[in-house]
């Protein structure tokens, strides 16, 4: 069996318990609930012997009233634990924001959203109240597994107050592409809510894409991989297909209560193949447009009349939503007009259920339909297909499924059509039905290996997995972090020294990142700090930057530090500014008419020319079209630059262009190099500091701002936390006399 490694315990948190509790009659009543996350995740949830589920039991706090005790008690034997309602909050959270919004909008339908701002603060509410059902409950070191669309500010909530809590999270539904999602007004704080995970998932690649699309679009995290690098922490995204209980249906289609169920159906449909509709009530089940197609292929192939049966099941769902009473209408119209329309006195095209039905006669119609057509407008996943080759016993049977529902991309093997072409789908219906039985068998039975492989506890094996894996990154990453103890022998050894080389890194170092580099100028407190840091005894402190000299000179001129300009163009050491003798700007005029080029054709993007380097910025630009002509660049440059003996280098947002041989390493070496030193500290924190942390002597101490992959033997979270490590050492050493 899977999961056995996971020895914690598991949180699952979900909008909706798997049950439905009701109080009739002052007693209370517990059902079990349909849909896929209810079927998929319930039963990987009974293999987790340790976990407890969290979740909305169907009852409002209102009606629960004086017996909330009493279900918490019974569901608690159930390791359920509620999250108890207001009608309110219903009413606005769960009908409102989360299905007259987010639903439709990730389903595509605009023409169903709404936006209301008083319903999306009713979603903000309800999550923190799911936050705190999470911190009454849980451990700081459970894992705490969030699912789907109603909990999306949940995962950042969590990681608020417990930073290191392991947090997975798995959206159920699709994933919008770019142009649909950015319609939403929260669209920033739907992301960051979600990026409180450590581990994301999707149903299928497409969807993870187009959460990492927008993610990058529109908060600027660039990926690498899926890998995103959120305030310092490592977070993953990527695709999970859900899977199903496939021995709960292969083997409950074996047994011989469902041979029974089968003989029932049989005697009603003797004679008439079986075409197999079921899916809960919703527009982006499609199933309008599925009588439409049904309609058309009893049309266009009359010699099917008399030889078929529709068996559709309807399972009620959001029936207090406007959309859905009157697609409801709408369908039993419709069913009744095809009825009335091709029926005879012997035969009804269409056997229309509107309810839910028992688990043997979902198994028996599955094992023995000859089609199941599954064609939704747009579906995260649809297990009803994946349920159906499951329940086969003699692979019989011909699957239609939707290109738009996630469960295509497992099974290729079958009819996939496009819902919107009607004529494609009765074609597809005629097809199924005179397939060669031989010829349905194959397909049948490679689906069927596959759902066996990957069913839903493989799936949760998997995320689970995964997430502990990101977890033991970030506890990798963390571990460079440096410690208390070391800290104090830095500071003990600095105070100590009496030759002390100090190599900073200026922008993300010494301060702050800005969205445009002439903005992060120098503060108060910096310029007092290197002051009082070149006053001590003995000290050399050198800025070593990649910016042009002349903005160094502004900035710091006047202090008493040596200045690295342009990675190491130039360097001030004994107060004049040197050029390294190698280098010249003949090559610029060939490099500049192609990144004019690219400017002109990146809307955002500028060019920063220094004195023997060319840099092209397009932080302010798209960041999808920038980091794609950013690769662009560098591809068009490769054989010029190669040739000029110059390299390009990605920097935050920027393509750089310099001579290969300069580099901040090769610069400080001359520093390094210089004097019989007794302390050497480097700090930096991008790609370009890791020549520096290269060409340190083994006795240095290198410190890399950010919990990213690096040469450094230690780590800081941010430039404030070196800053005060700056302050401790300022104060560690006596000052100059006079100073
Ligand atoms: N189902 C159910 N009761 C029924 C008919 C179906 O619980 O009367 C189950 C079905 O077995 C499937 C789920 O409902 O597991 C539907 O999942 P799907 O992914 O197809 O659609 P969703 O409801 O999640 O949109």
């Amino acid at each position: 069996m899977y999961l056995n490694h996971v020895k914690k315990k598991v949180i699952i948190v979900s909008n909706r318990l798997p049950v439905s509790v009701a109080k009739i009659k002052e007693s209370i009543k517990i059902r079990q609930s349909a849909g896929g996350l209810t079927t998929g995740v319930g039963a990987l949830f009974k293999s987790m012997e340790n976990s407890v589920w969290i979740g909305w039991p169907g009852i409002s706090s209102e009606k629960a009233g004086s017996s909330k005790a009493e279900i918490v008690a019974e569901l608690a034997k159930l390791r359920y634990r509620p999250v108890f309602l207001k009608k309110n909050a219903v009413e606005n959270f769960y009908y409102g924001f989360c299905n007259r919004t987010i639903w439709p909008l990730f389903h595509y339908f605009t023409r169903y959203t709404e936006y209301n701002r008083k319903q999306y603060e009713s979603f903000c509410k309800v999550n923190e109240l799911f936050a705190e059902t999470v911190f009454e409950i849980a451990d700081k070191d459970d894992i705490i597994w969030v699912h789907d669309y109603h909990l999306m500010l949940l995962p950042a909530l969590i990681k608020k107050r417990w930073a290191n809590a392991t947090v997975g999270f798995f959206l159920h539904i699709p994933f919008p592409a770019y142009e649909i999602f950015r319609l939403l007004p929260q669209r920033r704080e739907i992301l960051e809510g979600i990026l409180g995970a450590d581990l994301i998932g999707f149903h299928t690649y497409d969807y993870a894409n187009y959460f990492l699309d927008a993610v990058r679009r529109i908060t600027g995290l660039e990926n690498r991989l899926g890998q995103l690098l959120v305030k310092n922490r490592v977070a993953k995204v990527d695709s999970y297909p859900m899977g199903i209980d496939y021995e709960l249906f292969n083997g409950t289609a074996k047994k011989s209560a469902i041979k029974n169920e089968i003989e029932k159906i049989r005697k009603r449909t003797e004679g008439l193949k079986i075409i197999l509709s079921i899916d809960r009530l919703d527009y982006t089940k499609g199933i309008p447009e599925r009588l439409q197609c049904y309609e058309l292929f009893l049309e266009k192939y009359p010699e099917f009349r008399e030889k078929v049966v529709l068996i559709m099941i309807v399972v009620p769902s959001r029936v207090q939503l406007k959309y859905y009473q009157l697609m409801k209408n709408d369908i039993e119209k419709y069913v009744g007009r095809i009825n009335g329309k091709y029926g005879t006195l012997r035969w009804n095209p269409i056997h229309y259920l509107y309810r839910s039905i028992p688990f043997n006669l979902l198994v028996a119609l599955y094992n023995i339909a000859d089609v199941a057509l599954v064609t939704p407008l747009r579906d995260g996943m649809n297990l009803v297909a994946k349920e159906y080759i499951a329940s086969k016993t003699n692979n019989t049977g011909v699957l239609i499924c939707s290109e738009t529902a996630g469960a295509s991309k497992e099974t290729g093997e079958s009819l996939i059509v496009n819902p919107n072409n009607i004529n494609e789908v009765a074609d597809a219906i005629k097809k199924a039905l005179i397939l060669d039985e031989e010829d349905k068998k194959e397909p049948i039975g490679i689906i069927k290996k596959r759902l066996k492989r990957f069913n839903i506890y493989r799936w949760g094996d998997e995320f689970l997995n995964d997430l502990n894996e990101v977890k033991r990154y970030q506890s990798y990453m963390r571990a460079k972090r440096i410690t208390d103890i070391a800290k104090a022998k830095l500071i003990k050894e600095y105070s100590l020294s009496e030759k002390a080389l100090l190599l900073l890194d200026y922008d993300g170092t010494l301060v702050q990142l800005k969205e445009k580099p002439y903005l992060a100028t120098p503060d108060k407190e910096l310029i007092i700090l290197l002051k009082s840091l070149t006053n001590q005894e003995d000290n050399t402190v050198v800025i070593v930057s990649g910016r042009d000299k002349n903005t160094l000179e502004n900035w710091f001129g006047k202090l008493n530090v040596c200045l690295i300009a342009e990675h190491g163009a130039f360097v001030k050491e004994k107060g004049e500014w040197e050029k390294d003798p190698r280098i010249d700007d003949s090559w610029k005029q060939e490099v500049l008419p192609v990144l004019e080029r690219y400017a002109d054709r990146t809307a955002g993007s500028f060019i920063e020319e220094k004195e023997f380097s060319l840099a092209w910025h397009y932080r302010l630009s798209d960041s999808k079209l920038g980091s794609l002509r950013a690769r662009e660049l560098k591809s068009a440059l490769y054989s010029l630059v190669g040739n000029l003996g110059l390299s390009t280098i990605s920097g935050n947002k920027v393509v750089e262009i310099k001579y290969s041989f300069v580099n901040k390493g090769s610069a400080a070496l001359r520093f390094i190099e210089n004097k019989n030193w007794d302390f050497i500290l480097a700090v930096g924190d991008d790609a370009t500091d890791e020549d520096l942390f290269d060409a340190l002597p083994e006795q240095a101490y290198s410190i890399k701002i950010g919990y990213d992959a690096t040469k450094a033997v230690y780590s800081l979270e941010s430039y404030r936390e070196f800053r005060q490590l700056l302050e401790e050492l300022s104060k560690a050493k006596p000052h100059k006399i006079g100073a």
